[in-house]
């Protein structure tokens, strides 16, 4: 299974990408994660990364194509992908479509999750994330067992540091400028399948399901 999780931030790209991949045994591509990982390695292309990411911003097409070309690659990826988080500019999805013909294959799908805005604002500044494995929960909508302790594998979890809600406004403002376009791109080719993001997230997981097979 190849798919691309589209929708704004907070839309729950992530949450759905974890059980998504565990249904498939697909790995994830979350350009979001690995920009963090590279922060917190402090590499080359962490210290380049965080000046975008701190501000809401994008981080430059041509240093986030490199990084998700070099993924797809890779022997994993020969089975299935979740891409999630990318692509986000026209010029990503462009990129994209090369790869995947270069490669000799295609998406089987492209979710579209739907959430209203006043939504968004509430999970991305009530949002913790785990250190160790990235897992995602929130403070209300979906709390861990234990308070700031990850229910998969006991890492601590930390509040992302563009989850003020000063940066996540302009990372909305920025998915509406730059990603959302993006939906009339896919839907152009058919591959387009718009899902309610706000019910329950097993719900939102069943109905994803459905709609991929
Ligand atoms: P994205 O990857 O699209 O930015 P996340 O998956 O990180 O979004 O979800 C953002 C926040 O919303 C997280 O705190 C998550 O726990 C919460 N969340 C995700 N899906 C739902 C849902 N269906 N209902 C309520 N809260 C949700
Ligand atoms: P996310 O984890 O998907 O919410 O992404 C966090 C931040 O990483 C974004 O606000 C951007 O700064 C950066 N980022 C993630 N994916 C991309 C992408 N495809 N293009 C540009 N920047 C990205």
């Amino acid at each position: 299974m190849r798919i691309i999780l589209m929708g704004p931030p907070g839309a729950g790209k992530g949450t759905q990408a974890e059980l998504l991949i565990e249904h498939y045994k697909i790995p994830h591509i979350s350009t979001g994660d690995m920009f963090r990982e590279a922060i917190k390695q402090e590499t080359p292309l962490g210290l380049k990364a965080k000046e975008y990411m701190d501000a809401g911003a994008l981080v430059p097409d041509e240093v986030t194509i490199g990084i998700v070309a070099d993924r797809l690659a890779q022997a994993d990826c020969s089975k299935g992908f979740l891409l999630d988080g990318f692509p986000r500019t026209a010029a990503q999805a462009d990129a994209l479509a090369k790869i995947l013909s270069d490669l000799n294959i295609s998406l089987d799908g492209v979710i579209n999750l739907e959430v209203a805005e006043k939504i968004l604002l509430e999970r991305l500044t009530g949002r913790r994330v785990c250190k160790q494995c990235a897992a995602t929960f929130h403070t209300v909508f979906n709390p861990p067992k234990i308070q700031e302790v990850c229910d998969k594998c006991g890492g601590e979890l930390f509040q992302r540091s563009d989850d003020t809600i000063e940066t996540a406004r302009n990372r909305l403002k920025v998915y509406n400028e730059q990603t959302e376009p993006l939906i009339a791109y896919y839907s152009k080719q058919g591959l387009l399948k718009s899902i309610q993001g706000d019910g329950e997230i097993s719900q939102v997981f069943r109905n994803i399901v459905e709609v991929l097979e």
